[in-house]
């Protein structure tokens, strides 16, 4: 087999937004052969079955769906011999060395040779047993991305009188989704006293059709034998507890749960890639660069992103850095510092910086806060100074921020940048 093995400067796992834009980085910083090993029967990910619009207004000044934005990208890929594409193939391990090793529909069992990897394999969403929900198990009960797939690609209604659980953007979605589809949402149900959603889609996908948003409330038990009947909601106190007597039921043949998404990192695990417990990815620096030499993560296995057009910008980092590595250009690090995040900022990417001797470059940390603030201030410290302040009308955990900091103002001999979000105090205002 070892003879035979096709041989790629980088390979990237995943065909998804995050694992195209990888790709063709990495041929316009002058990788010779690309290869996307995609499991799927087509390229494009999870934006295949998101046919509604809203992608593509950072990235193209337009408002596209799910499917055209991943198109854009689709036909540059395939424009460009010197990209291998190999669909249905599932990678099932990466050895060190960059052995990759597949299954493949085409080829059967096969190895494949790479000089740096690209992790892009997306992330999947949390189920009925990752939160524990009590009762009867009935048919009826799916994640909302399931249920998005089951509408829009193969044509069928999960349901005619639905209960979403999450406000996450999927569960918004999917809530305007099925009533444009005739079904009745009875109601989006939300743990958190505010939504995990975009303002846009709770505008969009629950106002604008009357579907009530109950928020610090919870599904505490689903009825039915063989199919759901309804299920019971309880307001929930502060520490996210069921409140006795609160308890009211709905009756419904369908719960959709849209309650999180978790990066798929079985393969980066395996790796040893080094990782972050907040955003379920691997630690990396600027580049993109896991602590594996040659292993680069981007899009959402590395940190869930509510737009696709910054996991574009993201992977393409990771695409170009994954060429420099192959070809060994990577540049020496001249200073170490790690990102941390501070007061009111729950994840920061990456969690390193590695400043090259001289680096000039801006590097942009994607952030979340911890609780919605209204008129707050941002700031990053590094050593004793503060190369960074701005000011923000309103920070929520749904809606990722981005700020440019230029390595120039990075303190010398400063071990450690700090990212905060303050409410400004009222006289201040
Ligand atoms: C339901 C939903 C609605 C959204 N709505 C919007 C919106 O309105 N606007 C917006 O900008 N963004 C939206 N997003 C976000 C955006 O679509 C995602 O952030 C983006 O698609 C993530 O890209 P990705 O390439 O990291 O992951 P994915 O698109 O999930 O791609 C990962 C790919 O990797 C493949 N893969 C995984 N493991 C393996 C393996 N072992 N071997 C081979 N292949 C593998 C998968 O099959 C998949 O094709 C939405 C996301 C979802 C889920």
């Amino acid at each position: 087999m070892a003879d035979t093995r096709p041989e790629f400067d980088v390979a990237v796992i995943g065909g998804g937004p995050a694992g195209l834009a990888a790709a063709l980085a990495a041929r316009e910083r002058g990788a010779k052969r690309v290869v996307i090993m995609e499991r799927d029967r087509e390229l494009g990910g999870i934006l295949n079955q998101c046919i509604h619009n809203g992608f593509g207004l950072h990235r193209f000044n337009e408002e596209l769906t799910g499917p055209t934005y991943a198109q854009r990208y689709i036909d540059m890929v395939l424009a460009d011999a010197a990209i291998t594409v190999y669909l249905d193939t599932m990678v099932r391990q990466v050895r060190p060395g960059f052995q990759v090793l597949v299954s493949s529909a085409a080829h059967g069992p096969m190895e494949v040779a790479a000089r740096a990897v690209v992790l892009a394999m997306g992330c999947r969403e949390r189920t009925r047993g990752a939160i524990r929900i009590p009762g009867s198990r009935p048919a009826g009960v799916f994640t909302a991305g399931a249920a998005q797939r089951i509408v829009n690609m193969e044509g069928y209604l999960p349901g005619k009188k639905i209960v979403v659980l999450g406000s996450g953007d999927i569960g918004l979605i999917m809530a305007r989704r099925l009533t444009l589809e005739g079904a009745k949402v009875l109601a989006v149900v939300e743990i958190m006293p505010y939504s995990n959603g975009l303002t846009r889609n709770i505008v969009q996908c629950l106002e604008d059709y009357d579907i009530p948003l109950y928020l610090s409330h919870t599904v505490t038990e689903v009825h039915g034998k063989d199919r759901v009947t309804g299920v019971t909601v309880a307001k929930v106190d502060e520490n996210k507890s069921p409140i006795p007597g609160s308890e009211f039921a709905l009756d419904c043949d369908c719960l959709l749960l849209s309650v999180g998404l978790i990066p798929e990192n079985e393969l980066s695990r395996e790796l040893g890639v080094l990782f972050d417990p907040v955003t379920l990815g691997p630690v990396v620096d600027q580049f993109r660069h896991t602590s594996v030499p040659g292993i680069f993560a981007a899009g959402n296995v590395l940190h869930v992103h509510d737009l696709v057009d910054f996991v574009s910008e993201e992977s393409e980092l990771a695409g170009r850095a994954a060429a420099d590595f192959a070809a060994g250009n990577m540049p020496p690090t001249c200073q170490t510092l790690s990102v941390r995040a501070g007061e009111g900022v729950r994840t920061v990417v990456p969690q390193k910086i590695a400043l090259p001797a001289g680096a000039e470059d801006t590097i942009r940390l994607y952030l979340r806060a911890t609780i919605p603030l209204q008129r707050c201030t941002l700031t990053v410290t590094s050593g004793h100074q503060t190369p960074l302040t701005r000011r923000f009308p309103v920070a929520k955990p749904s809606e990722m921020i981005t700020v440019d900091v230029n390595a120039l103002s990075l303190a010398e001999g400063a071990n450690e940048l700090c990212v905060s979000l303050r409410e400004v105090e009222k006289h201040e205002r």
